[in-house]
């Protein structure tokens, strides 16, 4: 390809809205253009790298056994409200919906377990015909909250989804180790470095749920690492060990005190002269539901803090937000900073995370403005609450697996998410066959997702530096640029073309930069666009031999046109 054919233009700025590296880098080397919030076209530069992933992905999920699929974008309401699915997503505005000329209601999948479930229960009527693996690529349509850091959080993005169909769990099992097996072998092949964690499944949860995560600063998610042990997981669903609370002896007379303006755990902690890890902190939600709203009460360790998706599941609610002080006020009766689990409203539900369970003497909020409750023992003074652990994980706490050791945080993006589903579509939409057995069953499903064009983001957040972007070899647009010094040197561009030709014969994407620009510009332009080497005639010519330089590590030699394929292929990466 050259350059006078290409359809593309770098920038000297960023666009105003790109917050980070990759989107402002993508933008500038001219490889996106908004057309909309969280809506991009993609220009042949793009393009390119983005079906270098798609077709990664494709040969691998093959190679796995999975078939290759395409499933329809546009999605009946009806099959959303045979899942149960519909008002979940319509009460969380994810849904593009729209209506046909007949009124008939349709989304723009955002998703497709609907979808394939409907497929999978028309063709499949025997254990014979199962087990199997579908999957696509396609555009997903998710009008998220935030749209925002250009490929990363788009409304209109490129996934690949899969879907397995087993007899059993056994079988589940099966397939989604094959499908585990599978990304490992794309994200190796991508070139990114990346972790797997175990992931919250949600309140429906299924068995069983890991992220593949690119390790970057910028990621959206915390996760939670013990590298000696070999624990992984994000931190809405990771668990920890943590030192036992101070112990509070034989249970004594609950008493009350006197605490004036005293609402925080540090000022309780220097009121009383008490560690915060002998209080248990009462902290209200509103915890939202399809149809309604229902105050709760969350118990936790002083020096602990709520992990609000673990809450979301053991409540099985939509979502949680904190209690407004209106909602505080008139279910306590008092003041923010009093709330307790004494004499609190009997309609109130008490959850209260397991490191409080067995502590005794504890400090509590009293439902009354300026007091505090000390010697409080839990089931003795108040109702028993539900126990469950609801605590969120911290650096430095101990590993679940070995508690010597101590967890860290990283920050990562997530490009891949496995999960086994078990039968809740398959179940709630009649996915049946019949069984060895001559009996009926449910068909047990796993869902894997890849964000494709995420791992364009992902992968330039990883590969970066300031003169632009470094592509992986496997995912780059073109793999070598081209380009001659002197503008009037004719030998020199007839032996670029012959090499351009050459190096295409190897199978590599080649650019020849055959622009009527400065040199300096053309060079800059191809560090920027990320190409992971150039190739320079220039003075060295006159003697045989080319200038070429290493994108990544920057390293530059003359070497002949002969030599050249041996110094880049021992370089790439
Ligand atoms: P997130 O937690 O980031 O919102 P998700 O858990 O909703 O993602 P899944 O439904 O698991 O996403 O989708 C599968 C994959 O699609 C994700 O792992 C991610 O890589 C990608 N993805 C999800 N939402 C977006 C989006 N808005 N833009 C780009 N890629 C996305
Ligand atoms: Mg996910």
């Amino acid at each position: 390809m050259r350059t006078s054919q290409l359809f593309f233009k770098t920038y000297h700025e960023y666009p105003s809205d790109a917050e980070v590296v990759s989107h402002k880098l993508l933008a500038r080397a001219g490889f996106l253009q908004k057309t909309g919030a969280g809506i991009y076209s993609f220009t042949p530069l793009l393009w390119r790298t983005v079906k270098k992933i798609m077709r990664i992905i494709c040969e691998e999920m093959d190679r796995a056994g999975a078939q290759e699929i395409l499933l329809p974008i546009l999605q009946p309401f009806e099959l959303w409200q045979e899942s149960g699915r519909l008002d979940t997503y319509l009460q969380a505005n994810i849904l593009f919906n729209l209506e046909d000329r007949k009124g008939a209601k349709l989304a723009l999948g955002p998703t497709h377990e609907e979808v394939v479930t409907d497929l999978v229960r028309r063709s499949v009527s025997s254990y014979k015909d199962l087990p199997v693996i579908l999957y696509q690529q396609q555009m997903k349509f998710r009008d998220e909250i935030r749209p925002r850091f250009g490929l990363m959080r788009g409304r209109e993005f490129m996934m690949k989804d899969a879907y397995s169909f087993d007899v059993d769990q056994d079988g589940l099992d099966l397939s989604y180790e094959k499908m585990k097996a599978a990304y490992h072998a794309i994200f190796q092949r991508l070139g990114l470095r990346y972790v797997v964690v175990d992931a919250d499944s949600g309140a429906i949860g299924g068995s069983g749920s890991q992220e593949f995560m690119v390790t970057a600063d910028s990621g959206e998610d915390a996760l939670m690492l013990c590298e000696a042990a070999g624990y992984g997981a994000n931190v809405e669903k990771a668990d920890s060990v943590i030192p036992a609370a101070p112990d509070g002896g034989a249970p004594r007379p609950m008493r009350k005190e006197s605490t004036p303006d005293i609402k925080s755990v540090d000022q309780l902690c220097a009121f009383f002269s008490m560690p915060a890890a002998a209080m248990v902190k009462t902290v209200l939600y509103t915890a939202i539901h399809a149809d309604h709203e229902q105050t709760v009460a969350v118990l936790m360790r002083g020096d602990r803090q709520i992990n609000e998706v673990k809450l979301t599941n053991v409540l099985d609610c939509l979502a949680v937000r904190l209690a407004d002080d209106v909602t505080v006020k008139k279910v306590t009766g008092a003041e923010v900073g009093f709330a307790g689990p004494v004499g609190l409203d009997a309609a109130v539900p008490v959850i209260a995370d397991l490191s409080v369970k067995g502590m005794t003497n504890v400090l509590c909020g009293c439902n009354e403005t300026d007091y505090h409750l000390l010697d409080v023992n839990i089931g003795r003074d108040c109702k028993e609450p539900t126990w469950a652990d609801i605590r969120l994980a911290e650096v430095g706490d101990g590993c679940v697996l070995d508690p010597a050791q101590t967890l860290t945080m990283v920050r990562g993006i997530e490009v891949g998410h496995i999960f086994k589903l078990g039968t809740k579509y398959s179940k709630a939409m009649g996915l049946e066959f019949l069984g060895r057995d001559g009996k009926k069953h449910v068909a047990v499903m796993g869902c894997y997702g890849i964000g494709t064009t995420r791992i364009a983001a992902a992968a330039v957040e990883q590969n970066n530096d300031d003169d632009g972007i470094i592509w992986p070899w496997s995912i780059a647009p073109f793999h070598v640029a081209i380009t001659v010094a002197g503008k009037k040197d004719e030998a020199a561009k007839a032996a670029a073309e012959a090499l351009h030709d050459e190096l295409e014969g190897l199978g590599w994407d080649v650019l020849l930069d055959d622009r009527d620009l400065g040199l300096g510009a053309r060079l800059k332009d191809h560090e920027l666009m990320g190409l992971p080497f150039r190739v320079l005639y220039g003075r060295g010519f006159a003697e045989g031999k080319v200038e070429v330089k290493c994108r990544r590590s920057g390293e530059t030699a003359e070497v002949t046109p002969a030599e050249l394929r041996d110094w880049i292929e021992s370089r790439r990466s």
